[in-house]
């Protein structure tokens, strides 16, 4: 029975967009018959909706969530001479955008069980030079950010999300967006909200960041023909705004079916592969359903064996990484995050999968 479902991909965006087709087809249609591709109301539109989602006052669309992070960190401020703590075991994007700003990034190490980042880790790195937290909601788990905010206010730093797997994730009833000073999302096409090319957003309640940022993703303009800062070429598009913008509605439906198989793959496997655990008072969107294996190598062929996609998110720690060879971090510098990394594998995931298809995962790995 469970052979019908074989192969299982790790991720199959036909089936999100198959039933959607019309509408897309309708949504980029408008904007091309408005030849409205830039800050139109397309994307207005998508903004105050996505605030509204995140229970933030403002959403700024920009061209991806690395741009996302780094306009957040240069609003805030961040400079050279200053530190932005963050965790290893992520995408290299969320130390791109620390390294854009010439501030130098503090990594430190995870919580064995959550996967994410360890508040007294935090506490131990935290100094006068700390100007920015930035912890990452990594496979759709909220961070920590109750214990967090508290080392922020003490250092006079601010608490920044990388959420760019967590849309839509909550934190005692809080979303993802509202649980710090501003939150990066990435709509790149495989995340929880994904458009049909690259896109981000800035989240946030703060009026001036907000303005800032706005202004900074359109060459620093200000008032029109006026740039009052040096900007970036920094905007989300309105045909991804459009696409967005068909999504949106269905994203806690998603997000949902996400949670059902992530409940399901937990009752098989918990007790014979290590998974993270959800923080207390966390409600995640399993962007990645990942399990952590001593013998990464035999369980990967296994899978491949039994027709199961799956990939790995990440199996390098960024320190360990060519580019940030300069941090001059040794092998061993964060022991739980490497040990994390190194049989890290995440399983197939995406709303639409059936349970006979997580089932057939399980059966693989058992
Ligand atoms: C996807 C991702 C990013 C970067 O997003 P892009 O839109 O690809 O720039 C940053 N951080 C994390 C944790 C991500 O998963």
């Amino acid at each position: 029975m469970e052979k019908t479902v074989r192969p299982v991909p790790f991720l199959d965006l036909r089936a999100q967009i198959r039933p959607l087709r019309a509408e897309f087809d309708a949504a980029i249609a408008s904007v091309v018959d408005q030849t409205a591709f830039i800050l139109s109301d397309h994307l207005t539109a998508f903004e105050r909706n996505f605030a509204a989602y995140c229970g933030a006052k403002h959403c700024i669309g920009v061209d991806s969530g690395t741009q996302a992070l780094h306009l957040i960190l240069r609003t805030l401020g961040v400079g050279p001479g200053d530190e932005v703590i963050t965790v290893p075991n992520t995408f290299i994007a969320t130390l791109e955008a620390i390294h854009y700003t010439g501030a130098r990034p503090v990594l430190v190490d995870v919580d064995p069980d959550t996967w994410l980042m360890d508040p007294r880790a935090a506490a131990r790195v935290l100094g006068p030079r700390t100007k920015a937290i930035l912890p990452v909601h990594l496979f759709g788990h909220p961070a920590p950010m109750r214990e967090l905010q508290a080392l922020a206010d003490q250092a006079g730093a601010a608490l920044v999300e990388d959420a760019c797997q967590a849309h839509g994730a909550r934190l005692a009833g809080r979303r993802t967006g509202a649980l710090g000073r501003a939150a990066g999302f990435s709509f790149y096409p495989g995340k929880n909200l994904g458009g049909f090319g690259d896109g981000g957003a800035i989240v946030t309640d703060d009026d001036a960041l907000a303005a800032l940022c706005r202004s900074l993703r359109h060459h620093g303009q200000g008032a029109k023909n006026i740039h009052d800062h040096i900007g970036y070429t920094g905007r989300l598009d309105s045909l991804q705004a459009a696409v967005l913008a068909v999504k949106l509605p269905h994203l806690d439906r998603w997000n949902a079916a996400r949670r059902v198989h992530a409940a399901h793959y937990r009752r098989r496997l918990e007790g014979a592969y290590r998974m993270p655990q959800v923080p207390g008072g966390g409600e995640a969107v399993h962007h990645l359903l990942p399990i952590c294996v001593p013998d990464p190598e035999r369980v990967m062929a296994r899978l491949q064996a039994g027709g199961i996609s799956f990939g790995r998110h990440y199996p390098i720690p960024v320190h360990l990484q060519p580019a940030l060879a300069y941090l001059g971090h040794r092998p061993g510098a964060f022991p739980v995050a490497e040990e994390l990394c190194t049989g890290i594998i995440s399983l197939p995931m995406f709303a639409e999968m059936s349970e006979e298809m997580v089932d057939a995962v399980c059966d693989v790995l058992l």
